[in-house]
């Protein structure tokens, strides 16, 4: 045993002491990123380091979402990060709702700039500026563009991968010959979305639509995912927006139909960014750490051999490489054979969320057996080595259904329905969580929910389009739709 190596991480270790999330979420979130070595802080406030136990999840996302963008028929570009501050200025609405956040570069290469430049806060105006040139007849449509890039947004209130002046995301941008098809397009990337956020993050969301005030600048319609996390506060996962033609009136972008009259194009964008590391974090982490679900895990397993001596150590490390090349090719495999006590090692991969631990002690060699430790429940079962292989894979896929039942669990049960001001200001003030009322449609009753008790309209969620013939919990007047409220981050 190296006794200076295990002082040194022992000390590392204790550094960063994670807080209960009972006692403390907000500290409890920041602890999991630093003990699970996801993110770190930067020099330029706001903005954050992604370190390779975050960008390794990062970049499984991206994997697994550019494949599901591409089978829908999409290709990846790229455009500028920099945008002539008039494309902004061209959509009345977009730059209403992004100018407080812009970063402007009036200076470059030692001389003031003859026309500023902004930062992307996201890329609809430049991007449309060359769909505009690229869009002559229907024959050049449908145009089915991705980028995956970074963004900036001057944000005065930051946190680690739920808002940073800068992060990272993909942000999808169609044009379309007709308002159905747009909208279609809309509706199938939300599809898409859910079904990555609930198959690989295992997160439990609500779909719907966004009210007036809460929809993307710029947009006839935005469509959202909507997820609570365990401190009972929602967290917008993602969105997809019907653009109908105001994009299109302000850059030109036209096109003659079949019958050669000029009509203006239909138009999507969509996206999802880091943010959804938050999520995840937020959704399954406990008091150990972060839980990573198999599918999107940066490892699938780590193995731990267990020694007293030199030759135990060679052994039992021996036997673990056996078994990790028994395998599948797609498990993603680690052996920690550091020279630092058992405990520390498990400690760290704890932490670090991984879904799988294989302990292998001298016993176990001696018996032809190992030890898989679950991470997300603790449970240790003793696999006889000839199954080790299919145990495995049967276990990851059990941990991944459980993670996603136990949030869908969670977010149902924190669900209520509401008829009265009373209920609704009372549960806001006890529970939290996500409430369903009946809303009257009215901005001014939206704004006053949210000054009285901080909750937003989340969505009008998709199945719940007709209100019971019931009366705006707010004011009393005849509902239009049941809304979805909750705190959000
Ligand atoms: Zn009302």
């Amino acid at each position: 045993m190296n006794n200076k190596q295990e002082k040194k991480t022992t000390v590392e270790d204790a550094k960063i002491k994670i807080k209960k999330r009972s006692e403390n979420f907000s500290q409890w979130y920041l602890d999991v990123i630093a003990a699970g070595k996801l993110a770190d802080y930067s020099p330029v406030r706001g903005c954050m380091v992604i370190m390779p136990n975050g960008y390794s999840v990062w970049e499984n996302i991206q994997r697994v979402l550019d494949k599901m963008f591409k089978d829908t028929g999409h290709k990846n570009a790229y455009f500028p990060i920099f945008i002539p501050e008039s494309f902004l200025k061209k959509e009345a609405e977009h730059v209403k709702g992004f100018s407080p956040e812009l970063a402007v570069v009036n200076y470059a290469g030692g001389k003031k700039l003859e026309e500023k430049l902004v930062v992307r806060p996201t890329s609809e105006t430049i991007i449309y500026d060359s769909y505009a040139k690229w869009i002559q007849s229907w024959r050049d449509l449908p145009v089915l563009i991705n980028q995956w890039g970074n963004v900036v947004r001057w944000e005065m209130k930051t946190k680690p991968f739920l808002r940073t002046t800068e992060f990272l995301w993909q942000e999808g941008h169609t044009a379309h010959a007709t308002y159905e098809e747009a909208e279609k397009e809309a509706l199938q990337m939300l599809n898409v979305y859910q079904k990555f956020v609930e198959e690989y993050l295992a997160l439990s969301v609500v779909i719907g639509r966004k009210s007036e005030s809460e929809k993307f600048a710029g947009a006839l319609d935005t469509y959202t995912l909507e997820s609570l996390m365990q401190d009972k506060k929602a967290l917008q996962c993602g969105t997809s927006h019907n653009l109908g033609q105001n994009f299109a009136k302000a850059f030109d972008i036209s096109f003659l139909d079949q019958e050669g009259n000029e009509e203006y194009v239909w138009q999507t964008s969509w996206g999802v960014s880091t943010r959804l590391i938050g999520a995840l974090i937020m959704t399954h982490g406990d008091d150990k750490g972060v839980v990573m679900p198999p599918r999107i895990s940066p490892l699938h397993l780590v193995f731990v051999p267990i020694w007293k001596n030199k030759e135990e150590k060679k052994k039992n490390t021996k036997e673990a490489q056996r078994l990790a090349e028994s395998l599948p090719e797609e498990v993603r495999s680690h052996i920690d054979d550091r020279d630092i006590r058992p405990g520390w090692r498990y400690y760290e991969w704890e932490r670090r969320g991984t879904p799988l631990r294989i302990e292998i002690g001298p016993n176990d060699v001696e018996k032809n057996q190992s030890v898989l430790v679950r991470r997300d429940t603790g449970e240790k079962i003793t696999v006889p080595n000839k199954d080790f292989s299919r145990k495995v894979v049967q276990m990851l896929e059990i941990i991944q259904k459980n993670l996603f039942e136990r949030a869908k669990k969670m977010q149902e049960e924190n669900t209520h329905t509401v008829e009265t001001w009373e209920d609704f200001c009372e549960l806001i003030r006890t529970k939290g969580g996500f409430i369903k009322a009946p809303w009257c449609g009215l901005d001014d009753c939206e704004a006053k929910i949210k000054e009285e008790t901080k909750a937003t309209i989340r969505c009008i969620p998709f199945d719940e389009s007709s209100a019971k013939k019931s009366c705006c919990i707010y004011c009393g007047k005849q509902a239009r739709d049941v809304a979805l409220f909750a705190q959000a981050y």
